[in-house]
């Protein structure tokens, strides 16, 4: 296990011990940003994957590992499209993934979702030793501001992790404040309750009003406007 500044800090450190000059990180065509961002910090290409109706296309991912291949980014929930991998396409693709090759399940979006069919990851730990499995306390707990991530990992991952990312990191008040926070399972029940309730209002909304969406088991749902999203995003922020 260990901590970063966000979970953001993790995906970084584990670029920067993993991506050589000319390795590749292979990712879905729209996940999160910040997995080639890193990666091309450290010289590396990213390889993007077509997402097979909105979701990660685990299968075509696997198929696209080389000799340079590095790392492949599972984010699940996956941001910024909304559903999950799910138990059966986990289970179908994990053994076809080398020992060489790092698999991060990115799961930011963890404490919402509500899916049976989601993965647990943490029991696959001791027979994948390849897996790295990230959360943070930057969505459900509402701490983005104080940059508390962590992840969990086999012992040799984690130690070098944990030198990478260095001691000093995670502040005080951070840390306390993340300890609070799980402490307080009567508020974080109430966050993933009034969201579930705020997903089903979106789809019925939409519905309604004729716009296509993506089903979401994260804290956003993802719509297809019909309209120019500049002049929404302006006329929602007078709503604010
Ligand atoms: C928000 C987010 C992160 C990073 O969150 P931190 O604030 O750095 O902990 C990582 N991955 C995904 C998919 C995210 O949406």
């Amino acid at each position: 296990m260990f901590l970063g500044t966000g979970s953001d800090s993790i995906i970084r450190a584990i670029c920067s011990i993993f991506i050589d000059p000319g390795d590749e990180s292979i990712m879905g065509e729209v996940s999160f940003q910040r997995y080639e961002d890193n990666t091309k910090i450290m010289g590396g290409n990213v390889v993007k994957i077509p997402m097979k109706n909105h979701k990660l296309d685990v299968e075509k991912m696997v198929d696209a590992i080389t000799e340079r291949t590095k790392i492949l980014w599972f984010c699940t929930p996956n941001n910024p499209t909304g559903p999950v991998i799910k138990k059966d396409e986990l289970f179908s693709i994990i053994d076809k993934i080398p020992k060489d090759v790092i698999f991060v399940m990115d799961e930011a979006y963890y404490e919402y979702v509500d899916d049976p069919d989601y993965p647990q990851t943490i029991p696959l730990l001791g027979k994948y030793p390849n897996m790295i499995i990230l959360r943070t306390f930057s969505k459900a707990y509402g701490l983005a501001g104080l940059r508390v991530g962590y992840g969990i990992a086999n012992e040799n991952i984690a130690k070098y992790i944990n030198a990478v990312v260095g001691p000093f990191d995670v502040n005080l008040i951070a840390q306390n404040a993340a300890l609070a926070a799980l402490k307080d399972k009567e508020f974080l029940r109430k966050v993933v309750e009034l969201n579930k309730k705020s997903r089903e209002y979106f789809y019925k909304e939409f519905k309604s009003i004729g716009l296509e969406y993506i089903e979401s088991q994260a804290n956003f749902v993802m719509v297809d406007l019909k309209a120019d999203d500049k002049m929404v995003f302006n006329e929602l922020l007078k709503e604010a």
